[in-house]
């Protein structure tokens, strides 16, 4: 589908129009559109192993759990759940409004952008389109130029199943999504960097389209002195390592409590040689995807020399090859504070590790920056994980493990300030693109005695009123 001007407008108008004909739309149809692109998807995957591996070597293994397994989950959780998401509210009544009724309506927005990235296209992608049609919407969907081979399955599949007027793809670099973000759109999910998010943002702002902002930043993760090492070791690599660290959830930084730091050490160079193999070999490893691209590997290569050169120590790893976008596994110690790695989101396979022995410095540390994506804890000290959980502040929370609360499909995901705005997933993601509408019905208010004239006995009412409800 050519992307000019004049081509997303047709469309745009096009969805205007037919998102009116969706506020009627019943829980039968929408059902009936989902499953539609289920069957279409269901038999795509080739076509998605494909494109995943020629855009950046990604192993048939990671594209079923990382991504498959997250959109047929998001799915199976909206078609078991959406009759109930998509029914009226009832709302008590309270004594002031005694004789109304009331209710929520869940409403749906209207014609909705969804811009992805490149870390997981089809997981992004199609997660929030789904979200998006069981509320009732249209869809104009941008997925990532980083990613041309899975953005043009994720088109194909969607010409498969929809008409242009009920979704549509639009591939293309940033242009698109700028000329996309200026049309007054009912609301925009975006997925992205925080840097992004704010050219997003401010766009929307122009004709106050709602937005969802499910952004990225640095998510610590805290090892203190009871934790069980071993696991903490082995769901830290995992964690840190799939789809080559660039997750938007992976832990980006690590504390370690300066009394188990060497066991810890020497069971993180354990983990990435269970994971991996030898150092050696890696490189060779298909299950070890890559840097996305050029760009890409310059950047995480460049925080890499940049740590080096300001003293940083390798615990591991350290071998890149541009001419492959590869950069092994890579651990770091003596990094100094002032190196870029500990103040850019890092987004590649490097993790550097640092030591405390108060966990209050570590509290400090984290609340002086901003608000991150994700917390981990590993601690066998209840004190310690509601001290954390207390003091500090991000968008998920996990204990003793990682990266799963993105998969728990009904706990709401999304960042806190710089690292989001808005929830998605479960009903969060369905109220995302729904307008709750709330509406009262008269049936035998007295309101009407409040009414001027004020004359004496109406004005001794309102302060008897006022007394007794409050
Ligand atoms: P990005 O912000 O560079 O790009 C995201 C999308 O925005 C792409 O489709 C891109 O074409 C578009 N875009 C880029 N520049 C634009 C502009 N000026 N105007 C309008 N649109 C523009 O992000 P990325 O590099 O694709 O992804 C990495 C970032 O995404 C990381 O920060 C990561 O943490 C974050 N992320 C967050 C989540 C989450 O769920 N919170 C998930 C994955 C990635």
């Amino acid at each position: 589908m050519p992307n000019s001007i004049e081509t997303i407008n047709n469309i745009f108008k096009a969805q205007q129009k037919h998102a009116l004909e969706l506020r009627k739309s019943t829980y039968k149809q929408r059902l009936a559109l989902l499953k539609r692109f289920e069957t279409v998807f269901n038999q795509s995957r080739e076509k998605l192993y494909a494109a995943a591996k020629a855009d950046y070597g990604k192993t048939e293994a990671e594209v079923d759990l990382t991504e498959i397994f997250a959109v047929r989950s998001e799915l199976h959780h909206i078609k078991s759940n959406l009759k109930r998401w998509m029914r009226p509210k009832k709302v008590l009544p309270t004594l002031s409004t005694f004789g109304t009724s009331s209710e929520i309506m869940f409403e749906p927005k209207g014609v909705c952008l969804v811009i992805s990235p490149w870390n997981y296209p089809y997981n992004l992608s199609f997660g929030p389109m789904l979200t998006a049609i069981a509320a009732g919407n249209t869809v104009m969907l941008k997925p990532s130029e980083m990613t041309p081979n899975m953005s043009t399955a994720i088109r194909e599949i969607i010409e498969e199943c929809f008409e242009p007027h009920q979704v549509a793809v639009f591939e293309g670099d940033y242009t698109v999504s700028e000329h996309l973000t200026s049309l007054p759109l009912d609301h925009i999910f975006f997925t992205g960097s925080p840097a992004v998010g704010k050219i997003i943002m401010t766009a929307a702002a122009k004709h106050l389209t709602s937005v969802t902002l499910e952004l990225g930043g640095k998510s610590p993760t805290i090892v203190d002195e009871t934790a069980n090492l071993k696991k903490a070791a082995r769901n830290t690599m995992w964690g840190k390592f799939t789809n080559n660290g660039q997750t938007c959830i992976a832990p980006d930084y690590l504390f370690v409590h300066e009394s188990v730091k060497d066991e810890f050490v020497s069971l993180l160079n354990e983990n990435i040689q269970k994971l991996y193999g030898d150092k050696d070999k890696i490189q060779a490893n298909p299950d070890y995807c890559r840097i996305v691209n050029q760009r890409h590997f310059d950047r995480v290569n460049g925080l890499l020399d940049n740590a080096v050169e300001k003293g940083a120590s390798l615990i591991n790893g350290g071998l890149t090859d541009a001419s492959q976008n590869f950069i092994a596994p890579t651990v770091l110690d003596n990094v100094s504070s002032d190196s870029k790695i500990l103040n850019e989101e890092i987004f590649g396979p490097l993790l550097p590790v640092m030591t405390y022995t108060n966990l209050d410095e570590v509290i400090a540390y984290i609340n002086a920056k901003p608000k991150p994506l994700a917390l981990y804890i590993y601690s066998n000290h209840n004190f310690n994980i509601n001290k954390v959980l207390t003091e500090t502040s991000s968008g998920d929370a996990v204990i003793n493990h990682n990266m799963l609360q993105f998969l728990h499909p009904n706990l709401p995901f999304g960042g806190v300030n710089n690292s989001g705005i808005g929830k998605a997933h479960a009903d969060s993601g369905f109220k995302a693109f729904s307008h709750e509408r709330s509406v009262l019905r008269d049936r035998f208010s007295t309101t009407h005695m409040f009414y001027p004239p004020y004359t004496p006995k109406v004005k001794k009412m309102i302060k008897q009123t006022i007394k007794l409800l409050t």
